[in-house]
C-alpha cells in the first residue's frame, strides 16, 4: 500500500519535509499573531464543545486566560439556560445540520469568570479537518453598543413622554422634500390631517410658506397663526412656531399649538380697543367743543374781571381821593373826630381795594393767565420801595425796621411788580403780626453762582403754630380764624405769595416759633442783569466833616460809608455823653443824630446843643425809626430821615443842607403849569381836579375824548391826564389824534382802572408817556406830574 508520506531516508525528501514544517510553523506563528492582535475573541471547539483554541482577547471578554480555557467545555462561557442546553444544540446540529448560529451570527449572552454576564455577538464557522469537524467562533463584546442603544431608547422615550405630555404638537418637516415627522398630538390638532395645506385657505397657506422660507433664508423663527377649518368643519386657530435645523438641509422643527381661546380673547380685545378708540375720538370731539366753550367762557370771565375791576375801582378811587383831599383839609379844617372817622373810611376803602386786587390776582393766576415780565430790576430800589410802603405802619407801632446791605447797583432780570407784591405781602404780614416795639428785618442774598436771589423777611411777632404752617398758604386761611379775630386780613396774601413764587419757579420756606417770631424765605431764580453802574448825579455839598451819634453799629457804619463815598469824614459816638466836647474840638459841619439813644433821647440832646453857644449853629439831621418830622422841625433839626436809611436819603439831605432852596414840591408857588384832565367821571374830576388845583396847578377838564383832542389843540397844556375809557371817543383814540395833531411832545399820563395785563403796553403804544392805574394816590400823582414837568424843564 503506497502512502503519500515522503521517504525519510531520501535526503532531498527530508529537506523538503523540513522546509514544509518550517513553512507551516511560520504560518502558525503568523496566524497566532493575527489572532492575538484582533479585538474580538476567537475560540475553536470540537463537536463536543471542548475548547481547542482561544486567542488572548478571551481574557478581556471573559476573564479567563487562553490556557485556562484550553480543554474546558465552551459551556462555561454561557449562562443558563444556554449552558445546559448547549450540548443538546450541538447534538441536534450534528444530526440535522440545521444551523442556528453557524454561518449566521447572532446576539447571545456571555458569562464571565466572575459570574457576570454581558451581551456579545457570536459568529461561528465550521471547518472540516483531519481531526474531524471544528467550529471557530468570533465573539465581540456588545456591552457598549447595548448601553448606547438603551440610552437612545430612554431619550426617545423621555422625548415622546414630554411631547405627549404637552398640549403642543411637534413637527419635523423638510420644506424641499416634503418629508415630515408629526407627533400624535400634532396630527390630533390638525383634525387627523398630516399637514395644514388642506386646512387653511390659499392666502393663509402662502403666509405660512413665506414664513418658512424666511426661516430658512434668514434664520428668522417661524411664528404664524393660521385659521384652520378642521375636517369636522370646526374652525380652530393654530399657532405654528419653528426654527431651521441649520444643517444645510431645508428641515424645520417646531411646534403646533391651538390658540383658539387666546385668539378669541385677542379679537375681543381688538374689538374693544377699536370701540375705545372710537369713544376716545368721540370724547375728544366733545372735549374740544367743551374747550372752545371754555375758552369763550374764560375770555368772558376776563372781560368780566376787567369790567368788574373798573366798576369797583372807579367809585373806590373817588372815595379814596375825596377822603385824602378832605384829610388834607382842602375843603376846610376838620376836627379830631372827623379826622378819625375819615381815617376809618380811608382804611376800609384801602382794605377793600387790597381785597379786590388780591381776588383779581388770584383769579388771574388760577386761570393760568399770569405771565411774568422779565425786566432789569434794581434790587436796592425795590427793597427801598417795599419798605417805604410799610414804614408808616411800622413807625406807628414803633417797630424797628432793618434791611441788609444791598449793592446799590445790583440789577436782576425779574418782574418788578410781582416781586414787589411778594415782598410787600410778607412785610405787611410781619408788621401786622408783630407787637409794638418789635423788630423786622429784610435780608437779601444774591446768589450769582446759582442765578438765584434769596429774600428773607423775619419778624419778632406772634409766630405761627407748627400745625398751621402748611395751612396759611391756602386761600382764606388764617391762624386765628375763630370768632375772636384780632388781626384784620383776608387770608389771601400768602396764597398769592405762594402762587407767585411758584410762577417764578422759586421756592418758599417758613420757619416760625409761637411767641418768638417768623421767618419767611423765598428763593427766586433770576438771571443777573447787566449791572450798568448807574450814574449818580451828586449835588455839590459844603459838608466835609460829620459827627454820627448812633447806638446801632450797622446803622452807624452804613451812615459812615455813605458819607465816605462823598469824601466826608465822620466820627461815630454811641451815646451823647461826650458829644458836646467832640463838637467843640472837631467842629463838624453836620450832626447825624439817632433819637432812641441809651443815655438820653435825641430831642433832649438837641435842646442841650441849642443852649451851647459854641456849637448851637451846627445843623442836625435826625435819623430815626420814629417818623416825627414835625417834632424834629420844632426842635430845630434841619432835616429828618426815617430809617431804614438809603443812600438817596443822605444825598438829598446833604443837598438840602448845602442849598436850602431845594424842595420836593412847591405847593405855594403861583400856577405855573396847565394840566388837561380828560375824565368823564364827575367824582374823579372833583377829586383829582381839586387836589391838583390846590397844589398850584391850573386844571382844564375834558369830559369826552373829542373834547380832550380839541382842548389839547387850543390850550396847549403842559401835561395831559387821560382816562382811557370815555364816551364818544376813548383815550386810545384821543391820544393818537393829539399826537397826530402836532403835539408829539406833550406828556400824557394814561389814567385807567382797567388794570389788566397788557393795558400798560396798549396805553404806551397808543402814545402815552406813562401809565397810572386807578385808584391813584393823589400825592403820588402829584409827584409824578412834578417829576415829569421839572424833568422837562431841565431838558
Ligand atoms: P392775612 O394776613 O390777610 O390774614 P395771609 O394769607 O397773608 O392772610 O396770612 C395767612 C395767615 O398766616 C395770617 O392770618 C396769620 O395767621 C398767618 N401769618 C402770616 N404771616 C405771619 C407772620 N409774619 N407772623 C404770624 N402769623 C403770620
Amino acid at each position: 500500500m503506497s502512502t503519500s508520506r515522503p521517504d525519510t531516508n531520501d535526503p532531498s525528501a527530508r529537506a523538503e519535509v523540513h522546509e514544509l514544517r518550517a513553512e507551516i510553523r511560520a504560518n502558525e506563528v503568523r496566524h497566532q499573531a493575527i489572532l492575538d492582535t484582533i479585538v474580538d475573541a476567537v475560540i475553536t471547539i470540537d463537536p463536543e464543545g471542548t475548547i481547542l483554541f482561544a486567542n488572548v482577547a478571551v481574557e478581556r471578554l471573559f476573564g479567563y486566560t487562553p490556557e485556562e480555557l484550553l480543554g474546558a467545555n465552551v459551556r462555561i462561557l454561557m449562562p443558563e439556560p444556554d449552558r445546559s442546553a448547549h450540548d443538546g444544540y450541538l447534538k441536534k446540529y450534528r444530526e440535522t445540520h440545521v444551523a442556528k448560529i453557524i454561518g449566521i451570527g447572532r446576539r447571545v449572552v456571555g458569562l464571565r469568570k466572575d459570574g457576570s454576564t454581558f451581551p456579545l455577538h457570536l459568529a461561528v464557522s465550521e471547518a472540516k479537518t483531519k481531526r474531524g469537524l471544528l467550529y471557530t467562533g468570533i465573539l465581540r463584546d456588545l456591552s457598549e453598543e447595548v448601553r448606547a442603544e438603551q440610552e437612545l431608547h430612554a431619550t426617545k422615550e423621555r422625548l415622546e413622554l414630554a411631547v405627549s405630555g404637552t398640549a403642543e404638537g411637534i413637527f419635523d418637516w423638510n420644506r424641499v422634500t416634503g418629508e415630515r415627522y408629526l407627533s400624535a398630538r400634532a396630527i390630533e390638532l390638525m383634525g387627523g390631517k398630516e399637514g395644514i395645506a388642506d386646512l387653511v385657505d390659499e392666502a393663509e397657506y402662502a403666509k405660512f410658506l413665506a414664513a418658512a422660507d424666511q426661516c430658512l433664508v434668514n434664520g428668522t423663527p417661524i411664528d404664524v397663526r393660521v385659521r384652520a377649518t378642521l375636517p369636522t368643519n370646526e374652525v380652530r386657530w393654530l399657532r405654528i412656531r419653528g426654527t431651521g435645523v441649520g444643517d444645510g438641509s431645508a428641515r424645520i422643527v417646531g411646534s403646533i399649538g391651538d390658540v383658539t381661546t387666546e385668539q378669541s380673547a385677542l379679537q375681543a380685545l381688538e374689538e374693544m380697543a377699536s370701540t375705545l378708540a372710537e369713544r376716545v375720538q368721540e370724547r375728544t370731539r366733545e372735549l374740544s367743543l367743551a374747550n372752545e366753550e371754555l375758552e369763550r367762557a374764560s375770555s368772558a370771565k376776563d372781560e368780566f374781571l376787567a369790567n368788574m375791576s373798573h366798576e369797583l375801582r372807579t367809585p373806590l378811587n373817588a372815595i379814596l381821593g375825596l377822603g385824602e383831599a378832605l384829610m388834607e383839609g382842602i375843603y376846610g379844617p376838620l376836627n379830631a373826630e372827623q379826622q378819625r372817622t375819615l381815617k376809618t373810611v380811608e382804611e376800609s376803602a384801602r382794605h377793600l381795594l387790597a381785597l379786590i386786587n388780591d381776588i383779581l390776582d388770584l383769579a388771574k393766576i388760577n386761570a393760568g393767565r399770569l405771565e411774568l415780565d422779565s425786566e432789569p430790576v434794581n434790587v436796592f430800589d425795590l427793597c427801598a420801595s417795599c419798605l417805604s410802603y410799610i414804614r408808616p405802619e411800622a413807625i406807628h407801632k414803633k417797630i424797628y425796621l432793618s434791611v441788609s446791605e444791598v449793592d446799590r447797583d445790583l440789577v436782576v432780570q425779574s418782574d418788578a411788580r410781582r416781586l414787589k407784591q411778594i415782598l410787600i405781602n410778607l412785610l405787611s404780614n410781619a408788621v401786622k403780626f408783630t407787637p409794638v416795639g418789635g423788630r423786622i428785618s429784610l435780608t437779601v442774598w444774591p446768589k450769582p453762582d446759582a442765578d438765584e436771589i434769596e429774600f428773607q423777611v423775619e419778624d419778632t411777632g406772634i409766630g405761627i403754630p407748627e400745625d398751621k404752617l402748611a395751612e396759611i398758604f391756602l386761600p382764606f386761611r388764617q391762624v386765628d380764624s375763630g370768632h375772636s379775630r384780632q388781626y384784620e386780613g383776608t387770608g389771601l396774601g400768602l396764597a398769592l405769595v405762594s402762587r407767585l413764587v411758584e410762577a417764578f419757579g422759586g421756592s418758599l420756606r417758613v420757619h416760625s416759633n409761637l411767641g418768638t417770631g417768623s421767618k419767611f424765605t423765598i428763593v427766586l431764580p433770576c438771571v443777573d442783569g447787566v449791572a450798568e453802574p448807574e450814574e449818580v448825579l451828586l449835588a455839590p455839598t459844603n459838608v466835609r466833616k460829620a459827627l454820627i451819634i448812633e447806638d446801632s453799629k450797622p446803622d452807624a457804619d452804613r451812615l459812615q460809608r455813605f458819607l465816605k463815598e462823598r469824601n466826608i469824614e465822620s466820627v461815630i459816638l454811641r451815646t451823647t455823653e461826650t458829644a458836646l466836647d467832640v463838637l467843640r474840638s472837631d467842629r463838624p459841619d453836620v450832626i447825624l443824630l439817632d433819637l432812641l439813644l441809651p443815655n438820653e433821647s435825641g430831642w433832649r440832646f438837641i435842646e442841650r446843643l441849642r443852649d451851647d453857644p459854641e456849637v448851637c449853629d451846627i445843623p442836625v439831621i435826625v435819623v430815626s425809626v420814629v417818623d416825627e418830622q414835625p417834632q424834629s422841625a420844632r426842635q430845630g433839626a434841619a432835616i429828618h430821615i426815617t430809617k431804614p436809611i438809603t443812600r438817596e436819603d443822605i444825598e438829598r439831605a446833604l443837598a438840602r443842607l448845602s442849598n436850602p432852596e431845594v424842595k420836593e414840591t412847591a405847593p405855594d408857588s403861583p400856577p405855573k403849569h396847565t394840566i388837561l384832565l380828560a375824565e368823564d367821571n364827575e367824582a374823579n374830576i372833583l377829586t383829582i381836579g381839586d387836589y391838583l388845583r390846590r397844589h398850584g396847578l391850573r386844571i382844564l377838564v375834558a369830559r369826552t375824548g373829542v373834547e380832550a383832542v380839541d382842548l389839547a389843540h387850543s390850550e396847549k397844556p403842559d401835561l395831559i391826564l387821560m382816562d382811557m375809557q370815555m364816551p364818544q371817543m376813548d383815550g386810545f383814540e384821543a391820544i393818537k389824534r393829539i399826537r397826530a395833531g402836532g403835539q408829539s411832545e406833550v406828556p400824557i399820563f394814561a389814567l385807567t382802572a382797567l388794570a389788566m395785563r397788557g393795558d400798560r403796553e396798549r396805553c404806551l403804544s397808543a402814545g402815552a408817556n406813562d401809565y397810572i392805574p386807578k385808584p391813584v394816590r393823589l400825592k403820588d400823582l402829584l409827584t409824578a406830574i412834578d417829576e415829569r414837568l421839572n424833568g422837562r424843564e431841565r431838558v
